[in-house]
Parts: C-alpha cells; structure tokens; sequence
C-alpha cells in the first residue's frame, strides 16, 4: 500500500486536497487533507498539483501490427505515457489483419499486449463483403464477447482492407450493432462528393494546401452524419460520429440529440487550435481528413465542447513517416495525419483552461469520464473513487514548455506545434498504481504492463 499526499482533485467543481491510498492498483480510500494514516509509509508527493482520473484517448491509430515502419504499440504507448493519457483505444483498420472477427483480435492482442506500456482497448470492425456474405452475425458476437468498445465505420476510405460501407450495408449492421448493444462509430465524410471534387481538383491540376480542404469538400462532413443519422433514427442503435470538424456537422447532432437519438461527437485539439488559414501557410504537416476548417467552425466546436454537444476530445493520433512521408511539393501525395497522444492534454490545459474556454472540471469530463461511460470503461476507468483503478494524471498548470519533435516518443517526430510555448505540463502519469512518466525522468514504465480493458457494458 502507498498514497500520493498533497494531491488536488476536483470535486462539485472546486478543488479539494486530499491523500490518496493505493492498494493492489486500485483506490482504498480518498482521505481530505493530510490525515495521513500512520501505517502508510510509502508517498507520492504531488505536490498540490492537480490530480486528475487517468485521461482516456478513444482514438488512435498505433498501426500494430502491419504498419509499424510508422508507429507500434510500444511508441504508441509511450507517447500516451509521456502525455498524460492512461487507456488508449486503438482503432480496428490501421493493422493487419484488421479486427474483423475473434482471431484477428486474438492475433493483434497477442502481438501488442507485450509492447504496452499503458492500459488499452480495442475498437472492432466489419466489412461489406461480411455483411453481404453473413458472416458479421458470427463475427460481430465474437468481437462483443472479446470486449470492444464499439465498430468503426468508414462512408469514406482510403484502406485497401478496410473499404468504405454502403448505406444498405450499414443499415443491416447497425441492426445486429443495436441488439448487441454496441456504439457505431462513423467516420463521416459524403464519398460522391469527395470523390467528385477531389478528381477536379486533380483535373485541375491543383497541387496547393486549399486544394485538399476543397477536395474534401465542407458538406461532406454534414451530409454523411445527416445519412448515418437518418439509419440510427430508424434503427435506434448507438451512434457516435469521429473527429468532428464543422459547425454544420455539430448543428446535425444537436438536432439529432434534441430528438432523444443515442448519438454521441468527440473532436480533435487539432480541429480546436488551427484552421485552413494555418493549414495554407504551414502545409502539408496540417494535412489531416477531415481538413481543417475556417475560424467560425474551431469556434463552434469549442462552444460545442463548453454546452455539452460534444461529448469528448480524443486525437486521431496518426503518425506517418517524417520527413518523407510529409515533404512532396503535391499536396495529394503527402501522409494525411499527425501524431497527438503526447500533446493533448498541454494542448487543452493551454489553449482550453489557460485561454478561460474551459474549466479544469470540464476538462476531466471530457478527456475521462465522459469516454469511460461512452465505451463502458466506468467506473474501472474515468473518475476517482475507491475501487477504480489507481489511473491518475497529475498536471503541472502552471509549468511553461516549448515543443521539440525530439522529445516526442511517436516514431512520427513532428508537430505544428513545433517551437510554441505551452503552458501546462504533465507531472506524472501513474496507471493502475504504477507510475510510468515522471517530469524531467521521461518514461518510467515497463514495458508490457499495460492491459486490455474491456467493454463493460453488456
Ligand atoms: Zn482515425
């Protein structure tokens, strides 16, 4: 048994000091102030920074196994540690195999539970030929009985495995999904109209910045989370849309939401910090899909974020090979994604608490608890009360720092954040117990430590 003394946690939205006993990784009692037992000998000094329930990224792309020339579970992981972030869920189409049936679960699982360094759990997927084929009844149930958290799906892919959904085709699996009780996941951008103007982009001979965000054109985004919502309207599963980035996108959920549908929106700090204006000077480092959109949208997403229409901030965390991947004059052919697990939660302590967007207790919501009780994570995971598990961030509000890309533990060491200063830092990360990043110590933990969480939810 242990504690961590001197530690703030938030609560009724005010912060409180506390001692926190740890036993076996898991809490045993929250005792105010230092009312220290005396039998503890063993501390933690938190030094009266804030303590936070271990942050949840549901979004990440760490490429294992199959991809792993651009990121493995091992710097996946790390970069969570070294970011604050405790659980990650990694997304089932960015391996090979993809995670479409029990044993590919099973053979991802077994490659990369030695590597983690942090707690993880696994998205599932389904592909068209499954469900033209059937097989997604026997596949689907294998991948619950497993534990994921939900099923991804794509109106729009670039994945030679892991191809788009057809409207029909969705509208079968998120009937299985709903009796399953399981949350579908979209990634929503239109195709035909993606497909349409990104060709006359190309037509055009348009190689700029603009001509990505203009390729992937805004009404994309909304017109495929109107479709998916038309589905869930009728089918009445869960419905969560990935990586929102329009105001338009968010105005369909709203409505969605007021009409009493299970349907649920996470951003990226990407979408919140920069815009197409940043996107055209810095180039293709910003190049992401969906884009980055113009400043009226960043700013709804954060009033999104402050009334509660957003329901979390996850990353899209993926790396792709730099310099190389990211240097070609051809804004078509550079690598669409940035690596954003280590940097999160400065980013939303910098540009969210410290810019008076958002408070420190809406942020716990939304990089903690809000996703454990959306992915069946809670209460092992998400909040601070005796007998979750001892996940912690501890955060340094004040700490001012500048971005390196060499301190980045992603294989993918690049930023546009690159050179800012930032204020507010991770302390420590401590994961069930453990603690596995420590300031100025970098990365403390073992590798393959971490575990597999399972959807709780039945
Ligand atoms: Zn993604």
């Amino acid at each position: 048994m242990y504690m961590i003394k001197n530690a703030k946690i938030i609560e009724n939205k005010e912060l409180k000091e506390v001692t926190i006993l740890i036993e076996a990784g898991k809490i045993k009692q929250i005792v105010s102030g230092n009312n220290i037992p005396t039998s503890v000998e063993k501390a933690i000094d938190a030094k009266e920074h804030v303590v936070f329930p271990g942050f949840i990224d549901p979004h990440v792309h760490f490429n294992d196994p199959g991809f792993t020339e651009r990121e493995d579970f091992e710097t996946g992981t790390r970069s969570a540690a070294a970011g604050g972030i405790t659980t990650v869920i990694d997304m089932p189409c960015t391996s090979i195999p993809p995670v479409t049936n029990g044993p590919n679960f099973d053979y991802k699982l077994n490659i990369v539970k030695p590597k983690a360094y942090v707690d993880f759990a696994f998205w599932g997927g389904v592909t068209p030929e499954q469900v033209e084929s059937g097989e997604y009844k026997k596949s689907l149930k294998e991948l619950k009985d497993r534990g994921i958290v939900g099923v991804k799906f794509y109106t729009i892919s670039g994945m030679e495995l892991y191809p788009r959904m057809s409207v029909p085709n969705m509208d079968k699996a998120f009937r299985l999904m709903k009796e399953l009780n399981l949350v579908c996941a979209i990634h929503a951008e239109d195709y035909y109209l993606v497909d349409y103007y990104s060709h006359l982009m190309q037509e055009m001979r348009r190689e700029d910045p603009e001509s990505w965000s203009e390729g992937r054109t805004y009404e994309a985004e909304p017109e495929a989370i109107w479709s998916v919502v038309g589905i869930t309207e009728k089918v009445g599963n869960k419905l969560h849309i990935v990586h929102l980035s329009t105001k338009e996108g968010l105005n369909v959920i709203r409505w969605a939401k007021t009409q009493g549908l299970n349907v649920s929106t996470e951003t990226c700090p990407q979408y919140l910090v920069f815009t197409t204006e940043d996107f055209k000077k810095m180039g293709s480092i910003l190049k992401i899909a969906p884009p980055l959109r113009k400043e009226e949208d960043r700013e709804e997403l954060w009033r999104g974020l402050k009334d509660g229409s957003i329901d979390f901030i996850c990353t899209d965390h993926a790396a792709g090979k730099y310099p190389e991947g990211k240097s070609f004059p051809n804004i078509w052919k550079n690598y669409a994604g940035i690596p954003g697990t280590q940097l999160a939660v400065p980013m939303m302590l910098h540009y969210g608490y410290h810019k008076e967007r958002l408070t420190l207790g809406e942020i716990q919501k939304l990089m903690s608890e809000n996703t454990a009780k959306r992915y069946g994570l809670y209460p092992q995971k998400g909040i601070i009360k005796v007998r979750s598990d001892a996940d912690f961030t501890i955060v340094d509000l004040d700490k001012e720092w500048v971005v390196e890309p060499s301190k980045l533990e992603s294989k993918g060491k690049y930023s546009p954040l690159t050179g800012k200063k930032l204020k507010g830092q991770i302390y420590m990360t401590i994961v069930r117990g453990e603690v596995v990043y420590k300031e100025n110590k970098g990365v403390v933990g073992t590798k393959g430590y971490g575990k597999l969480i399972k959807n709780r939810i039945k």
